[in-house]
């Protein structure tokens, strides 16, 4: 730390992303990245004419996507804020719906990248904690007073609750702002867009790196009412309107139309997900009953980092944790089901 970083920063921890190696080839189950490729639509539009327009800026107000999103969600455009990646748009989320005097609330086990957002921003935050099976208790979330952020399906865990409680939390706290963190939702989860029609306390944000195979071209999006999404405007404006490059926009924009490519490879994702789980638990660990694009395991024999050491050595990056509760779980990205035959077996040289 240099002596000119002003104070406030001093003790700030930051986000600290999975590895993504340069150079070694490691069959990489570490960052819930999609192991196919962009939709062919996706991949013919990003051509020479659209890289040469490159000189020119961007649409600040990336019309063409959000009217693409909306009419895919059946909402407005005004209902549609889209940012460089969802970790944008929920850093906007922590920065314009909380302060000194709202704190902010999500639960202790979730994305690593809450509590660093709650710190740069000097909030007051309430870890709540998951059960101990790790589901979320959504009567913890009732009425509290706070700004609320968690993930549906939840990160590492891959467990859900259901819109209908996610309603109750809303429901219960109509002065303040609730904010579904929804980047798994489409490997098995249910959607709460079309809450955001009834609840205008209600943000839905979602990405395209998972599910759309677009990590790489930073995109997401948040779903609300037209005030909450004009607040979040505002401070995109007022932090870089150009947020969004040329090429992302035209690659979400055809991701949004190759709908049925997106889900037939989330189906696989989902197939592969639970055979893995299962032969898994056949090899003696406990898997949660994840909804999302990744398992996430236990064994009684190998400690979580044992397993990653493990996998590491014999060329597979998977993710671990170190923190309390989840210090001897791993996180394993599902890719395809090659991958994880070169998992399990890997798993069972170990065992
Ligand atoms: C991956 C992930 C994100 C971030 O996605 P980007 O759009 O790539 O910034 C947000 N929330 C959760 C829970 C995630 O796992």
């Amino acid at each position: 730390m240099s002596r000119f970083l002003s104070p406030r920063f001093a003790a700030l921890k930051q986000y600290v992303p999975g590895e993504q190696p340069q150079n070694r080839s490691f069959i990489k189950l570490n960052t819930n990245e999609s192991p196919y490729p962009p939709s062919p639509e996706v991949v013919a539009a990003i051509c020479r004419g659209e890289v040469e327009k490159l000189r020119l800026y961007s649409d600040p107000q990336c019309r063409v996507l959000r009217q693409t999103l909306a009419a895919h969600y059946g909402v407005e455009p005004e209902n549609v804020i889209v940012g460089n990646g969802s970790d944008e748009i929920l850093s906007f989320i922590f920065m314009a719906f909380c302060d000194s005097e709202r704190g902010v609330a999500f639960p202790d086990i979730s994305y690593g990248f809450y509590p660093v957002y709650a710190d740069l921003y000097g909030l007051d935050r309430r870890e709540i904690p998951l059960r101990e099976d790790f589901s979320l208790c959504a009567e913890d979330y009732c009425g509290i007073n706070r700004t609320i952020v968690f993930a549906n399906p939840n990160a590492p865990t891959g467990l859900a609750i259901s819109p209908d409680e996610v309603e109750r939390i809303v429901k219960s706290n109509p002065d303040n702002v609730v904010a579904v963190d929804e980047a798994y939702v489409d490997f098995g989860g249910e959607s709460c867009v079309s809450l955001t029609k009834t609840y205008d306390n209600l943000l839905v944000v979602q990405t395209f790196s998972k599910s759309r195979s677009l990590a790489g071209a930073r995109l997401g999006y948040a779903i609300g009412s037209d005030e909450l999404i004009a607040d979040l405007e505002r401070l995109r404006n007022s932090t870089n309107p150009y947020n969004v490059n040329r090429l992302t926009l035209i690659a979400g924009q055809r991701a949004v139309e190759s709908q049925s490519y997106y889900y037939e490879n989330c189906a696989k994702t989902a197939q592969t997900r639970d055979k893995t789980a299962e032969s898994l638990r056949a090899l003696g660990f406990s898997c949660t009953d994840s909804k999302a694009n990744f398992i996430f395991a236990e064994h009684s024999k190998l400690s979580g980092i044992e397993l990653y050491s493990g996998l590491r050595e014999r060329g597979i990056l998977v993710r671990h944790f170190n923190k309390p509760r989840i210090d001897n779980h791993v996180r394993i990205t599902v890719g395809t089901s090659e991958q994880m035959e070169a998992l399990v077996a890997a798993i069972k040289e170990m065992l």
